[in-house]
């Protein structure tokens, strides 16, 4: 069986990506896997081990990094950092299905580098900075001073964006979802009928 492709959302944070990871997760026919994260940062809201993130201490996130455990890891903000886990992309690729994940802008051009062809990125870009901090804001589960960090990271994501293959503005969640379901769809198709999975 052929392994799934990897499709990659970046994004500032407060743009949409897990919102529109969620829409996208009910459409069978996109036959996703997500990837959850190892992440040394605590849980937000509702948020649970082992279903957003893997939530570790920074010890352990450290100790991960030395047994060569990550794809690709970075510390995002600082002293808080994230990391794509490669059980994770087995456990889903080797199952046949498209794992989706979403990470941080250097992550996601590290991902395209070491994967090439078989990954897929794609940069969310949100209407404009004044409605990205009113939905950091309307998330209600940051501090003030975390989001801040955030905003301030904005404009250094937003200038790689053309480093992505595809770019998406989420204004409308429903059109976003529908505009990268119809990527996703496309890419699947690209595939060579052997790498279709059946059934
Ligand atoms: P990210 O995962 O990129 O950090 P979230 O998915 O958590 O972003 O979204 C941030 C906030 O913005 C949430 O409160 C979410 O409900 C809201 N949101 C997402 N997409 C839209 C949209 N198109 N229009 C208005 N609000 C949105
Ligand atoms: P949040 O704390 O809002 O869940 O995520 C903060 C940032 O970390 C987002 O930009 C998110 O995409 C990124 N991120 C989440 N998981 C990973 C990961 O495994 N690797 C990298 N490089 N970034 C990640």
């Amino acid at each position: 069986m052929e392994k799934g492709k990897i499709i990659v959302l970046s994004a500032p944070s407060g743009t949409g990506k897990s919102s529109i990871i969620k829409r996208l997760m009910d459409y069978p026919e996109l036959r996703l896997g997500f990837s959850v994260s190892a992440t040394s940062r605590a849980p937000r809201g509702t948020e649970r081990n082992g279903v957003e993130y893997y939530f570790i201490s920074h010890e352990e996130f450290m100790s991960s990094v030395e047994a060569g455990a990550f794809v690709e890891w970075e510390e995002v903000y600082s002293g808080t950092c994230y990391g794509t886990l490669k059980s994770e992309v087995e456990r889903v690729t080797d199952a046949g299905l498209n794992l989706i994940m979403d990470i941080d802008v250097k992550g996601g051009l590290n991902v395209k580098k070491t994967f090439g062809d078989r990954a897929i990125t794609i940069f969310i870009l949100p209407p404009s900075k004044e409605e990205l901090e009113r939905r950091l804001r309307g998330r209600g589960t940051d501090t003030e001073e975390v989001i801040r960090k955030r905003l301030d990271k904005a404009d250094f994501e937003l200038s790689h964006a053309p480093e992505f293959d595809e770019r998406v503005v989420n204004d409308d969640l429903e059109k976003a979802v529908e505009e990268i379901r119809g990527i996703i769809l496309r890419e699947d198709k690209n595939m060579k009928p052997a790498e279709q999975v059946v059934g």
